[in-house]
């Protein structure tokens, strides 16, 4: 693929976009009679062919278990299997591959966090902090550990700007907090956390840390050892992977430390009647046959990024980003919902007058895919007095035509309910 140089911009990069859009089959269609205008990767993103590819490959030329087989094609997928560790590692910064756990998706990891170490570390009394902004999967886990344990959870405000207000911090983290679960980037309003400050906040009162990167891995350079986190979970299918697939890191020695989380095939090293004693990480915590095609497809979805590089990835989308927001300010009637310091992956909006379902409907009658809805983040929602917003969000391979045709199809709705 190719990737060319501003001259002109000392260190900028620009992306070859053309290449690049050619390698997503899926936007190669047209939607009620008009080019598709995908601005929904924040819910999943498109897949280019060599995911596509990697997965077809997998099952036409070695489909076997993985771990167990010792014939050639069980040797060859878990060989492949095996090496996404190390590419998932090696993205994130992490220095061991044991610390890189599969899992179905960032829901799941984070559940497995909340319902092993969570309940030996949260006990009656503990707290558990996390933010308004935060999706669904990193509230509703948490949720439900601190019914169960008789804790409580508490909440890291968000102001009218859309930024978390942190001066309170000092408050909000004590000894009784156990864990500190954020989100890196909001998924409903695009806000990028200042993750570091909170976890070293989280780190001195000897609470564990968990971030949410589902909304960062995609948009931008991740080190685990650089933000100081304890685990970290994210999605494949947001970074060009297949659904399915999805990735826990955790420290080590935590990982080690804990007691598996689902029992079955995989995760053991003997079984008998009287006691079972577990298979080393990371495998304790994968147990039974796990979406092997799509922990390969997420391989080479990670080689797609990597040949691209995740700086000019985030330089692209921020310029996007930067035009969307001012092409949208230019429209009557159109309230941008959230102004960060800091913004990656989406903006959401409200337009006058309209339901934001309407508004979403009516732009994909235009070949326009946006998201309208509470984007799985309800408390925020309620933190602006809104039921639903609008949202566009942002991948590789969108392009500032792209938000041309949004602001276009939002003229037309316009005229439509006026
Ligand atoms: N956290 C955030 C910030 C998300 O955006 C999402 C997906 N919308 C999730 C968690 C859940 O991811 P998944 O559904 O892939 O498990």
């Amino acid at each position: 693929m190719n990737r060319q140089s501003h001259t002109d911009e000392p260190g900028g990069t620009s992306l070859d976009l053309a290449t690049v859009r050619s390698l997503f089959p899926c936007l190669q269609q047209q939607i009620h009679g008009n080019p598709l205008v995908y601005l929904d990767s924040a819910a999943t993103t498109q897949k280019p062919i060599s995911v596509l590819e990697a997965m077809d490959g997998y099952y036409r030329e070695y489909c076997s278990n993985i771990h167990r087989g010792i014939h050639t094609l069980s040797e060859r997928a878990t060989a492949k299997y095996e090496d996404v560790r190390n590419k998932v590692a090696a993205l994130l910064r992490a220095p061991d591959p044991r610390s890189v756990v599969f899992t179905s998706g960032t829901t799941e990891a984070i559940n497995l966090v909340a319902r092993t170490i969570g309940r030996e570390r949260v006990g009656s009394g503990d707290e558990v902090l996390i933010s308004a902004m935060e999706h669904h999967a990193n509230i509703v886990p948490w949720q439900m550990l601190c019914e169960e344990q008789g804790a409580t959870l508490r909440v890291i405000p968000c102001s009218d700007e859309g930024d978390l207000i942190l001066d309170d911090l000092v408050d909000l983290i004590s000894e009784k907090t156990r864990i500190v679960a954020i989100g890196h980037v909001s998924n409903a309003i695009g806000t990028v956390n200042d993750i570091k400050r909170i976890i070293h906040s989280a780190r001195e009162m000897g609470a564990l840390t968990v971030v949410d990167a589902a909304q960062s891995v995609p948009h931008m350079n991740i080190d685990v050892e650089d933000l100081g986190c304890d685990f970290l979970a994210f999605s494949g299918h947001k970074v060009y992977g297949p659904t399915g697939s999805g990735v826990l890191w955790g420290r080590l020695e935590l990982l080690e430390a804990m007691k598996p989380w689902q029992g079955g095939g995989d995760m053991i090293r003997t079984v008998s009647f009287e006691k079972t004693t577990y298979a080393d990480v990371p495998l304790k915590f994968e147990a039974g046959t796990p979406d092997i095609a799509a922990v390969i497809g997420l391989g080479a979805a990670l080689d797609f990024v990597n040949e691209i590089g995740l700086d000019a990835i985030y330089a692209h989308e921020k310029e996007l980003l930067d035009e969307a927001v001012a092409k949208l300010d230019q429209v009557s009637g159109v309230q941008i919902v959230g102004r960060p310091n800091q913004r990656a992956s989406s903006i959401s909006f409200v337009l006058d007058g309209v339901h934001p379902h309407d508004v979403g409907t009516i732009l994909d009658q235009k070949g326009v895919a946006v998201r309208a809805g509470h984007h799985c983040a309800m408390p925020l929602m309620k933190r602006f007095g809104l039921v639903a917003t609008i949202r566009a969000s942002f991948g590789v391979y969108s392009e500032s035509e792209d938000v041309d045709s949004l602001v276009e199809a939002i003229d037309e709705v316009k005229v439509i309910f006026r």
